[in-house]
């Protein structure tokens, strides 16, 4: 019975998967990119291990989550691997960043000045260096998290921050996160995806401290519409593993 089950899970995110990677493709084929320069995060919040152990046999290898201490108790089960990645995309509370910090490859979410000096911080005491996105909000609308990027003049200022945050010698900045409003129309977050292009050029140009070169932009929702306008990391959760349960 248990292992029918998972056999289940398993074929199920086979399934899904083979579809939204051939999504990526016909995107990537559409914009002329290469499609090993876009990487699938899988996102497993609210999932169970079993569900992650059937993906992980049905070889994803990149996961996503978004709250630091449920993350990390699954973690623990699984057995932390080096073949396996864990992305935090999730606000990180200042508290969790210790956590965070142990338990995580990448942070994609980094969205204050704080919580940059609490990941060097908790890096440094374990002698490593933590790659880390910045997040930002190029929409302007209020609910979203990260740094206010909604106006073209408030980039000087964001600049400044971001050579701060890249001054810190045990987080490494890779480029830029950003998570759409709510819309109803997937094509609608096109203008905010080329919007963060622009001030991935900007910053290219004004901070030559990190190469920004990743773009972690897309959801189920979007990915392909991603995938045309850059992205190097597409955050897929409900395509591949259907609706989470509710809490
Ligand atoms: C949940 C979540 C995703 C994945 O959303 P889906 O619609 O399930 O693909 C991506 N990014 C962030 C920041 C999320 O919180």
């Amino acid at each position: 019975m248990r292992e029918e089950k998972l056999d289940q899970i398993e074929k199920n995110i086979r399934m899904n998967l083979a579809l939204v990677n051939q999504r990526i493709t016909e995107a990537a084929d559409k914009a002329g990119r290469d499609l090993d320069e876009i990487k699938l995060i899988a996102v497993t919040k609210l999932m169970s291990v079993e569900v992650i152990n059937g993906a992980i046999e049905a070889g994803i290898r990149r996961f996503g989550e978004n709250y630091a201490e449920q993350a990390a108790e699954k973690i623990d089960i699984l057995g932390k691997t080096a073949d396996i990645e864990w992305h935090m995309i999730g606000q990180i509370q200042s508290r969790k960043a210790e956590t965070v910090s142990r338990y995580f490859d990448m942070v994609h979410s980094l969205d204050r000045m704080k919580i940059a000096r609490y990941l060097d911080k908790y890096a440094k005491e374990q002698n490593r260096v933590t790659p880390v996105l910045i997040e930002v909000n190029v929409s302007g609308e209020a609910s979203k998290y990260g740094w206010d990027a909604s106006d073209e003049s408030l980039w000087p200022n964001l600049a400044d921050q971001f050579r701060e945050i890249c001054a810190h010698q045990n987080i490494e900045v890779k480029g830029l996160m950003t998570m759409p409003p709510l819309f109803d129309d997937p094509e609608d977050s096109r203008p905010i995806y080329k919007k963060l292009r622009h001030l991935q050029q900007f910053l290219i140009k004004e901070v030559s401290e990190s190469k920004w070169d990743e773009l972690s932009i897309g959801t189920s929702f979007d990915y392909p519409i991603a995938v045309e306008e850059g992205a190097t990391m597409v955050r897929i959760g409900t395509e591949i593993f259907g609706s989470r349960p509710t809490i």
